[in-house]
């Protein structure tokens, strides 16, 4: 079976007649704006943000089409990747019927997202070596799967995932397969963001969350074909991006050369790391990482998880995740923040 939208799509969202903004209902310019019940006067700060903001966000759109290389017709902007998720879910998922596959250890919110849906999840766990296990995906695809979430550079492995094995599922597989390459910046490897003429069943996710150091604004990306984008538009909340998030976003997108910048000492840290962590009598293994974290396999994951903790630093405790017994995620931070966690570490040996 080849992909194809139309069946993938659920029947009340094919049907659905958005909501139509007053936004959306007259888009000119005009000298007086009493169309959609703002408070003309203004907004008790410096900064006004009487008026609603643009649903589409089409001057951020335009920057990140600049910035990333893809149209802007290709692009979906979410609050946080974890709307993006949410919003694919809910456009294709039939609740009660349908399902999705993940393949753990990975990121939990595709989980989450799944289960606030009623949508079935189907756990097709990574191989020892962290990538994906093919045949057992194939096993598990039955008429109802709408999608496959894969994300690479994984979290919390790490490593990135094999690009044929990719291929594979998008050349055979009849549903979505949507890569989440939130820590793509810090990867030796390419994104897939270039592929969209290839691949009508391809959806891509990026986020402003990590290399871009924008965690709190939450915007999230999605670059898709034009069809699937139109859908999710159609879902998504009219709103969702604030103006305030705009803004800020649309002066980021500026200082490509700053965020570039801090990859690069952000790589460099993460190497230190991998050199020293190793030489650490409590340290067993650190995975090879294509992000701005590493898995770290302990000697006892537990202890020295609350050891830290009574140190004032605070790692993630990824112990009794599938494939990552005894381990711990330690994103990489500043040279004095990681230094710190060395120092500790240290301490904890003595
Ligand atoms: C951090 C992270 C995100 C980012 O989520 P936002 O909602 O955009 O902050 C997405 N996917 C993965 C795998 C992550 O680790």
């Amino acid at each position: 079976m080849s992909f194809d939208l139309n069946n993938i799509i659920r029947d009340n969202i094919k049907k659905l007649v958005p909501y139509s903004s007053a936004r959306d209902e007259f888009k000119g310019e005009a000298s007086v704006y009493i169309d959609a019940n703002e408070n003309s006067l203004g907004s008790p700060l410096r900064k006004w943000y009487n008026r609603y903001p643009d649903p589409l966000q089409k001057q951020v759109k335009n920057k990140l089409s600049e910035v990333k290389g893809v149209p802007a017709e290709h692009i979906f902007i979410g609050n946080g990747s974890d709307e993006c998720i949410d919003v694919l879910i809910r456009a294709f998922c039939d609740p009660g019927k349908d399902n999705i596959i993940i393949c753990p250890p990975t990121y939990g919110m595709y989980e989450v997202s799944a289960n606030i849906n009623d949508v079935a999840i189907k756990k097709v766990p990574l191989t020892p070596a962290f990538q994906l296990d093919l045949p057992a995906i194939e096993e598990a695809v039955d008429d109802q799967t709408k999608m496959i979430f894969i994300c690479s550079p994984n979290n919390p492995t790490g490593n990135s995932l094999e690009r044929d094995d990719i291929e594979v599922l998008l050349n055979n597989y009849f549903g979505l397969v949507v890569i989440d390459e939130a820590y793509i910046n810090f990867s030796r490897f390419r994104s897939f963001t270039q592929e969209l003429e290839d691949y009508p069943n391809l959806v891509v996710m990026q986020t402003l969350s990590k290399a871009w150091g924008l965690a709190a604004l939450r915007v999230g990306l999605a670059f898709a074909s034009v069809p699937i984008i139109e859908i999710m538009n159609k879902v998504k909340p009219p709103y969702n991006i604030n103006q305030a998030s705009q803004d800020l976003v649309l002066q980021a997108l500026e200082e490509v050369g700053q965020v570039n910048d801090m990859i690069k000492e952000i790589v460099s840290q993460r190497g230190e790391l991998e050199k020293l962590l190793p030489t650490l009598a409590v340290v067993k293994r650190v995975y090879p990482s294509d992000a701005n974290f590493l898995l770290v396999q302990v000697t006892d994951a537990n202890a020295i998880y609350n050891f830290l903790l009574q140190e004032g630093i605070v790692v993630r405790n990824r112990s009794s995740v599938t494939l990552c017994e005894g381990c711990l995620r330690i994103t990489v931070g500043t040279a004095a923040e990681n230094e710190a966690l060395v120092k500790a570490l240290k301490k904890y040996a003595a």
